[in-house]
This record gives structure tokens, sequence and C-alpha cells, in this order.
């Protein structure tokens, strides 16, 4: 018998059929004698229309009342979700975040999980029974509802993987698992039988999309183990998992954009020291994560641009935070630009393989395509290119690096040379 924390998705629970649905792998996973712990997310697109909805009252709504208008989203979803399990006789109880016993830090909208104490579930567990919990959500030490950021649900999953010691954390999705690159945009891309938590992470954080990257964070930090796969079929998905040597092999293991980016610059810094730490300073007491960041000192020396690149959603908070400090750095003026794309590709092999960066840039030239800056880490090399060419970038690398062959068959052809000789 395993303890698993399954996790459904707001496409997975988007109506009362799907949830019929869920309610039957459930009550199959069950069956099968593991015991079962739900978090699942809001319906469908419930999140976005309740954001709609705040911004028809107020251009600029209260981030403590957005928190309690968005986490009745999650609570609609394990009300019902528990209900379908009742109706095919499968005893379940739900929670809400803090009813779970999952509490965050007081930043609204952006909460981070600080401590899990689920004595309700343990109890509830030891009756037989499925616990379903709101995802998304936690309370504060002012005892007020804090959401988690957008994909949250998916901390809230990995925190509880953690705190119960489950066996295994499941991501049902409307993907069958991680793939070599989205393939609306890729027809070729493969799914990944594996994949390290920090290639995961990459991808993740760079639009892949599939998982919430504080989520892996979490998972890589505790060694919680991770399982991607579909909500709609019965096959296995993609495993994420602690990186071991034959990881190695492949050099580059998927390719990802990012579309939701912008990139702002400050003109004419007076290039001293102390000038970035201040401008930093101000943006990550803004609570924004800056990502690219490139000093161009001019050729005259003295001044120098200063372009980075933040989630396009944090623009007008981080134009915010740069302006307050703008006076104090001297600077001549800030502009943005939002038309751009961050594309990466993503493979632990690259640490021991040197060139790539070289193939990269040559690939995306052949096609034409124009970079405007460029970052690297030990596994991953990212380029900011116009938003329009995303979708070609992502083609040409996929191509580039051969990521339409499958793996194994390199791996085959070696086994086999070895025991003819
Ligand atoms: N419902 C929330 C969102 O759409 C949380 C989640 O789905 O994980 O961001
Ligand atoms: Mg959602």
């Amino acid at each position: 018998m395993a303890l698993l924390v399954q996790k459904y998705g707001g496409t997975s629970v988007a109506n009362a059929e799907c949830m019929r649905n869920v309610a039957q792998r459930i009550a199959r996973t069950r069956s099968e004698g593991h015991q079962v712990v739900v978090v699942v997310s809001a319906m469908g697109d419930t999140t976005d229309d309740l954001i709609a909805l705040a911004k028809q009252v107020n251009p600029d709504p209260d981030p403590r009342e957005m928190d309690m208008l968005l986490a009745t989203g999650e609570q609609v979803s394990i009300a019902i979700l528990t209900m379908a399990l009742h109706h095919i006789g499968v005893p379940a109880i739900s929670f809400t975040g803090p009813q779970a016993g999952i509490f965050a830090e007081s930043v609204h909208l952006k909460g981070r999980i600080i401590d899990v104490r689920p004595k309700r579930i343990v109890e509830a567990l030891r009756h037989g029974k499925v616990v379903i919990v709101a995802g998304f959500q936690g309370l504060d030490e002012q005892e007020d509802i804090v959401t988690l950021g957008r994909g949250g649900s998916d901390m809230t999953a990995v925190a509880l993987a953690w705190a119960l010691k489950a066996d295994r954390c499941q991501f049902f999705k409307d993907v069958r698992g991680v793939f070599t690159a989205d393939p609306r945009i890729v027809p070729e891309a493969r799914k990944l039988d594996e994949i390290s938590y920090d290639e995961m992470l990459e991808l993740a954080s760079m639009g892949a999309a599939v998982l919430q990257s504080r989520a892996v964070e979490f998972a890589k930090q505790y060694g919680v183990p991770l399982e991607v796969l579909s909500s709609f079929e019965d096959e296995p998905g993609t495993i994420v998992r602690e990186e071991v040597k034959a990881m190695e092999h492949v050099v580059v293991r998927g390719v990802a954009a990012d579309r939701n980016q912008a990139k702002i610059t400050i003109l004419k810094v007076p290039d001293r020291p102390g000038i970035a730490a201040t401008i930093f300073d101000a943006i990550a007491r803004a609570n924004v994560n800056v990502d690219m960041i490139v000093l161009n000192v001019r050729s005259q020396g003295q001044l120098a641009d200063l372009s980075f690149t933040v989630p396009e959603g944090d623009l007008k908070v981080a134009l915010k935070a740069v302006q307050s400090v703008v006076p104090e750095v001297s600077s001549e003026g800030v502009i943005y630009d939002t038309n751009i794309a961050k594309v990466s590709i993503v493979g632990v092999g690259m640490r021991s393989h040197s060139g790539i960066a070289a193939r990269m840039f040559s690939a995306l030239a052949k096609a034409g395509i124009d970079i405007h800056m460029i970052s690297t880490s030990e596994i991953k090399i990212s380029v900011v290119i116009p938003k329009e060419k995303a979708d070609e970038a992502v083609r040409v690398l996929h191509r580039e690096f051969r990521l339409d062959r499958p793996v194994t068959t390199v791996r085959t052809r070696v086994v086999r040379r070895r025991s003819r000789s």
C-alpha cells in the first residue's frame, strides 16, 4: 500500500463530466489498495474569470480581497469532487487549505508555504477516507487567506506530499507528460520518460508551463518524487527525480519558449559601484524576480545602459520600483519592450559537453532570427528574441539538436556492439 498525493489541474476538473472521471480514477487508485490525498485547482478558467470579474468593479483590487475571491474557485472544486466520490460509494472528505493545515507567509497573491500541519488529513486517512484538499491557498498569521501565486496548487500538492511522507506526488494534466518541446508547436516532439529536477525546473521557469517552478524547487530540496501524467489516458507519464549519471547522455533534453517576459532598459546609468545594487534592491523589495541582466558600458565610459527581463505581469510594479530609484541613479530614462520571447535549451548533459551555445546561435542565425540578449547556466542557454519568432526558434532548435529522435536507439546500438565484441 502506498500513500499517493494526486493533483488535478483546472482542465482536468473543468466540468461535471470531468469531475466524474476524476472521481473514477481516484476510486480505481483506492481500490488498488492505496491511500489517496487529492489536491485540486479551480474548475477550468475559473481563476481567470474571477480576476476579470474583480477588474470590472475595480481596476486595481486590494490584494487581500483578491485572495478572498480567488480562494473560492478551489473551494467549489473540492466540494463537487467529494460529492462525486460519495455518489460512487467512496468515503471522502474535503478540506480548504486552512483546514488542511497549510500555513503561508503573509504576502497576498504570492504567499509561500511556511508550515504544513496536516492533523485533520492524517485523521481522515486513518478512517479510510480519501481526502480532497483545495490547492492554491493557505492561512497567514493574521488568519487571513493567502493564495500561493498562479499555478500554486502544484505547491500545495508537493508540500502535502512532503509533510505526509507520501510515496509519490502525481500531477494529472491535459498533457501526457513532459515533452521535448510544446507538441502544439513542434508536432514531432516526444514525451520524456524521466527528467531531473533541475531540468524540470529550467523548463518550468522557461515557460514550458508544466509544473509551477516553486513546487519543483521544493520537491528537489526535499527529494519528493514527482510524476506528470495525463488525466485522460491510462499511461505512464514523466518521472521527475534526482539526477543520475545516465541522464548526461542527452545533451539537450528540451526546448521551451516563454512569451510572458518584458525587457526593461534604463538608459545612461552612471557607471559607478553600487548603482546596480540600488536598482535591483528596489526591484527585489517590490517582490519581482529579475531574470536576464545586461549592463552595457558605453564606449565614452562613465555611462552605461542597463537591461533586464521580468515576468510581463510584474512589469508595472518593476517600472514603479525602478522609477522610485531613478532620480537616485540619475539615469536619463527608462524604456520597456513586451514584444519579446525567451527561448531556452535545457539539459544536464551540457555540463559535460562544449560547443552547444555556438551551435544554438548559428542555427538561429541561419534561420535569420535576431538575438537581443543571452544568458547561460550550467544546464541551460537562453536567448531573448522578437516574440513573433518564438515558434520558429523552437522548431529550429528542436531540429538542430535532433530532439525528435528517441534516445534509446543510441543506447541499444551501444549495447549491441558490445555484445558482438
Ligand atoms: N487556480 C489557480 C490558478 O489558476 C491555481 C492553480 O490552478 O494551481 O492559477
Ligand atoms: Mg487554474
